[in-house]
């Protein structure tokens, strides 16, 4: 069905971050793509037919505002390191394929020196201020990823908006254009982030829940499909053709953002439409350990911006198919 349309779009939002040549490792594989298998993942999706929207095309899917192809996928990678420079962008060049690059604004131009917390890691570089804008000017979307790279639902009012605030600020400048995409650090993000989120303009903010993006999605929390290095081919395949089944920590955001404002489909404007998940249980016991459910509905309230934010559990650091890129004794890789 190459070229064909769906009124029930699903878009896989897939995240990478560094591509290049690596040696095998055990820890920390969601961070890392080779080289030679980016190439056969792009090769396989031009193969398949997907049509590779850039982000701002997949919101409007997502929004009904035009008609969504029925094999959607959106290219994403976050920390803006150099390797997307180098390995990547000439390999989406010669598809034609649009991506989008989350930068840490305060990191430009820098080494990854968190990487050395462990040692044997390499540390990578990340792309200057100047680079971003040759990625920008070959088309790349430029997105935050803040300014330092903090766990946004740990960090104080005042430091939450700087971040979101003061990167889209330096970004844009750097740029010339608008930075209107975000991705939270570490995943970690809780509703007051998407508030603030809101607040500070962000038309979208990706985390790493793990699920195919649809309508049921708030766009200040679509979920992505993490990339391991250990894929192969088929797995990547897999991954692409059947959609993971959305992680229970997913069904859960997707219940609680559901009718804030924004939403793609708010329950009042169709009152039959529902995730099909959502009537399950989304907290089998053996999955608790996926972190908090969050706690309750929003109430109403069309001036949602202005009233602080609920009390409301968070994600746990370290969950979901992606790891975060700073080291932290607790992260587990698969
Ligand atoms: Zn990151």
């Amino acid at each position: 069905m190459i070229g064909a349309l769906t009124e029930h779009p699903a878009v896989g939002i897939l995240v990478y971050h560094q591509v290049g040549d690596f040696k095998p490792m055990r820890r920390h594989r969601a961070n890392y793509c080779d080289r030679r298998r980016f190439i056969r993942q792009m090769a396989l999706l031009a193969r398949l037919g997907y049509r590779v929207l850039d982000l701002d095309t997949a919101l409007d899917c997502l929004a009904g505002a035009q008609a969504a192809p029925a094999r959607a996928v959106v290219l994403t990678f976050d920390d803006a390191y150099e390797n997307f420079a180098q390995q990547a962008l000439p390999v989406l060049q010669d598809h034609g394929f649009p991506a989008t690059v989350y930068a840490i604004s305060g990191w430009l131009g820098r080494r990854a020196e968190w990487f050395a917390a462990e040692p044997d890691r390499p540390i990578p570089d990340l792309m200057s201020a100047q680079r971003l804008r040759e990625v920008h000017a070959a088309g790349i979307t430029i997105g935050s990823h803040t300014a330092s790279h903090t766990r946004l639902h740990r960090v104080s009012r005042l430091v939450l908006r700087q971040e979101l605030r003061d990167s889209k600020a330096a970004l844009e400048d750097i740029l010339g254009d608008e930075v209107r995409h975000l991705s939270y650090p570490y995943n970690s993000f809780d509703r007051a982030t998407v508030h603030a989120a809101a607040r500070a303009g962000y038309a979208s903010a990706t985390t790493c829940l793990r699920g195919l993006a649809t309508v049921a999605d708030h766009p200040l929390a679509l979920p992505r499909l993490a990339i391991s290095f250990g894929d192969r081919l088929l797995a990547y395949w897999w991954r692409l053709l059947l959609g993971p089944k959305a992680a229970p920590a997913l069904v859960e955001w997707r219940r609680h953002l559901a009718d804030e404002p924004g939403h793609f489909r708010p329950l009042d404007a169709d009152p039959g439409h529902g995730d099909p998940e959502s009537s399950q249980d989304a907290r089998p016991a053996n999955e608790r350990d996926q972190g908090p459910m969050p706690s309750t509905q929003a109430p109403r309230d069309p001036d949602w911006t202005s009233r602080p934010p609920a009390p409301h559990p968070t994600i746990p650091d370290g969950y979901s198919a992606a790891k975060p890129i700073i080291p932290k004794s607790t992260d587990e890789h698969r």
